[in-house]
């Protein structure tokens, strides 16, 4: 019998997960989470009879735990942790807990923007090669579920920089790091410096045996990667295709069936093909993975083409920086639909794109004042919607064969809808009634 001690904070997705290997490695298990715990996450845990207690930390339960495992979504400085570091109880994230109990090759996955779209194409490059792989991390499953339902030779995580916060020893065999702009600052000081270091974590436990796959042209990077010690392969950020084929070193693929499109998403495919061919995927495979991967819902998804136009929706383009890359990535005109809760957006980076693309700009927000005064100088066409159904009914009248209509909001959704997810669903639901 196992007599060690682990805690969990956070009941969530990760550390419920957590929970669920340590239990089958034979610990003795306490989860602790400050807010409620999800009616089927709290199912799970009765069921494997692992305590647990919600609204509240009991810092002398925890405390007995010879390590705790924190949920990336607890802050640092939280008087919790800050409680337990003082006792000199290690809190590692469970990513590296995770990690210590697979002997499996691991493709880690970083960056600010294009994680999910990068990880889910490796992850389906190494599936339609036959290999035995499994996806987690940040998107869908934890990494922790993922090895305690089921044994894989590889791993494709997507990893956020609150889960590298709180790696040790975690080493992935291949770590691709897509770039790295201003976010989440406010969990780093404010200080951009310790956000760069975070997103370097990646490769900080990589040797010379390991790759690192990176963006040559971010100059946030450019002072840091002389500093790892893995085998680099440098990506340049601009990625094109030349007669619809993505060369990647020696081999080109056509992209001409890939749901991929756009200079940010031939970046991103790169990264992930040069990730496959490094653990033996076949260019024959790569390519069959190519035309068959669905790209990931609400990020530049072809909803449908009616009457000639293009439906897209990009419900996660919750910034101006993702809204950049999708005007970016049309080459016809542009109805779009934006707007919803403003996080202090500066429009400035796509005024000449907005200009050059956009033929009408169908708001979808309570308070759009702000995108009005912005864009009214540049496009005649402004129309103020409050609902999916209203702006695909409005941005239809607009759109004539050979154009989009592009959700692609550059704002939260928070003011009409639960979530972006949400958003994308009722936009989705509105165009599929056109029919
Ligand atoms: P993440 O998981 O990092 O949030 P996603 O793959 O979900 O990234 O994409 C989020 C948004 O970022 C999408 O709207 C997409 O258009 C944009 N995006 C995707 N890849 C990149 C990239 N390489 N550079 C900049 N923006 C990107």
């Amino acid at each position: 019998m196992n007599t060690r001690k682990i805690a969990i904070l956070g009941g969530g997705e990760s550390g419920v997960g957590a929970a669920l290997l340590a239990k089958k490695l034979d610990y003795e298990v306490f989860l602790s989470d400050f807010g409620t715990i999800k009616e089927n996450y709290k199912y799970e845990l009765k069921t494997n009879a692992i305590p647990y207690e919600e609204k509240q930390h009991t810092l002398e339960k925890i405390a007995e735990a010879t390590e705790v495992i924190k949920s990336p979504g607890i802050p640092e400085h939280t008087s919790i942790i800050r409680a337990l570091k003082e006792r000199g109880i290690p809190v590692i994230s469970e990513i590296e807990f995770a990690s210590r109990h697979t002997i499996a090759n691991i493709i880690g996955i970083t960056g600010s923007n294009g994680k999910t779209t990068t990880t889910t194409l490796t992850y389906h490059l190494l599936k339609t090669a036959g290999f035995s792989v499994g996806m987690g991390g940040n998107v869908g499953r934890s990494f922790a579920r993922n090895i305690t339902e089921q044994t894989r030779e590889y791993y494709v995580l997507e990893l956020s920089s609150f889960q590298l916060d709180g790696i040790v020893d975690f080493r992935p065999d291949v770590a691709i790091l897509l770039n790295i702009t201003p976010d989440h600052l406010d969990r780093y000081d404010y200080k951009m410096k310790n956000y760069i270091d975070s997103k370097f974590r990646i490769a900080m436990n990589q040797s010379n045996k390991d790759l690192f796959i990176f963006n040559s042209d971010d100059e946030n990077m450019k002072r840091q990667v002389a500093g790892v010690k893995s085998q680099k392969v440098p990506v340049r950020s601009n990625q094109n295709l030349n007669k619809g084929f993505l060369k990647v070193g020696d081999s080109d693929f056509d992209m001409s069936q890939c749901s991929l499109k756009g200079s940010h998403n031939y970046f991103n495919a790169t990264c992930a093909i040069l990730a496959a061919k490094s653990v033996g995927v076949s260019d024959e495979a790569i390519q069959k993975g190519l035309n068959t991967f669905q790209s990931v819902p609400h990020r530049l998804e072809l909803v449908a083409t009616i009457n000639g136009v293009d439906y897209i929706n990009d419900s996660k383009a919750t910034n101006v920086d993702s809204v950049f890359y999708a005007l970016k990535a049309m080459d016809k005109p542009v109805i779009w639909i934006a707007g919803g809760t403003d996080k202090g957006n500066d429009y400035e980076p796509i005024l000449g794109l907005v200009e050059e693309k956009v033929k009408a700009l169908i708001c979808l927000g309570v308070n759009n004042q702000k995108m009005i005064e912005t864009f009214s100088p540049m496009l005649k066409i402004i129309e103020e919607t409050k609902s999916a159904i209203e702006a695909v009914e409005r941005a239809k009248i607009y759109a004539e064969d050979g154009e989009v209509i592009l959700l692609s909001p550059a704002c939260a959704s928070f003011d009409l809808f639960k979530n972006y997810e949400d958003r994308g669903d009722l936009f989705k639901e509105a165009v599929i009634n056109i029919k």
